[in-house]
């Protein structure tokens, strides 16, 4: 167990509902390898206690908050600055406090792209196909722009979103019709689920991958399940398939670090901990 003092350095994940997070146990697990004077809890807190929860930490000693559903947008209106990745996501993950300051930034992207390295994929020569125009798929789009992409194609089942998100942030991005999605994939050198198709209880997202080229890959934002039929079906065409979950613990790393002032370790590894934390929902 780690040490908790009268000194110890405090932070946690504020959203509304937050059982289910993972983010706790994720901390925890750092904090104990490290064996930190810290602790970093979850807090369940409605729309309307959002604001002054937040004001009122700033103006403690906590370090900061990570943040996640429903309050990712209203933690970016309330903060004093922002990361430039905050301001083009026009969402905030992370909140950190300096003498009653509020800063926002936005590690999704981060995380999305340390879930990609092993792939060595080459974003310069490369075309995405992303499905989703939610916030995932505004960071997941920020974090491909800025890596260099050479081309963005974009499909939401409401296409009006898909064509805002590439307004706002893309406008290098095409756009196309939801049922055209199979039609493209074998332009696709990354193919990303950025919908919540494919979540425990929702319908799956399913592509005819036989269409696709050798070599592409496949990465699902979801994580519950780990395999979804997504990655089972770009796989079983001998894709490489990678799932959320890698995503979720690269984005915590930049949070542990501005919280705690230290790396988050890479040994032990914190994947097979959190698995085991997923039980039945992996
Ligand atoms: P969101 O803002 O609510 O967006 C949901 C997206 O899913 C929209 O594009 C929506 O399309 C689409 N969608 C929902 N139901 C659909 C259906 N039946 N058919 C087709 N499309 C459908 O949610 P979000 O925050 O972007 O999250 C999206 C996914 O990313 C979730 O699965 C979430 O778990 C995952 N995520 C993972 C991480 C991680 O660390 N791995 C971090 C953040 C999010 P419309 O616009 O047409 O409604």
């Amino acid at each position: 167990m780690s040490r908790i003092s009268g000194a110890a350095r405090l932070a946690g994940v504020v959203g509304d509902p937050i059982a289910h997070s993972l983010s706790p146990r994720l901390m925890r697990f750092w904090i104990e390898a490290l064996d930190l004077d810290a602790l970093y809890a979850p807090y369940a807190v409605s729309a309307t206690g959002f604001a002054p929860f937040v004001e009122g930490l700033a103006c403690s000693h906590v370090a900061g908050l990570n943040v996640t559903l429903p309050h990712k947008e209203s933690a970016l209106a309330l903060a004093d600055t922002a990361s430039d990745a905050a301001k083009r996501i026009g969402a905030a993950n992370l909140l950190t406090f300096d003498a009653g300051k509020i800063h926002a930034d936005n590690t999704d992207g981060i995380g999305f792209l340390a879930a990609l390295k092993p792939a060595s994929i080459k974003y310069r020569q490369s075309t995405a196909l992303i499905l989703g125009a939610g916030g995932a798929s505004r960071a997941l789009v920020h974090a491909l722009l800025t890596s260099g992409i050479s081309r963005l194609i974009l499909a939401n089942r409401s296409r009006s979103r898909a064509e805002r998100l590439v307004d706002e942030i893309a406008p290098m991005a095409a756009v196309i019709d939801w049922d055209r999605k199979d039609d493209v994939l074998a332009e696709a050198d990354l193919v990303i689920n950025a919908t919540s198709l494919g979540l425990k209880g929702v319908d799956p997202l399913k592509l005819d991958w036989k269409r696709a080229k050798p070599g592409t890959v496949a990465f699902d934002s979801v994580y519950t399940p780990l395999e979804t039929e997504f990655l089972k079906g770009a796989r079983a065409c001998g894709l490489t398939g990678i799932d959320g979950l890698d995503m979720l613990i690269g984005q915590a790393r930049p949070s542990f670090r501005a919280f705690f002032g230290r790396e988050a370790p890479i040994l032990p590894p914190v994947r097979p901990a959190l698995i085991e934390s997923l039980g039945d929902e992996a």
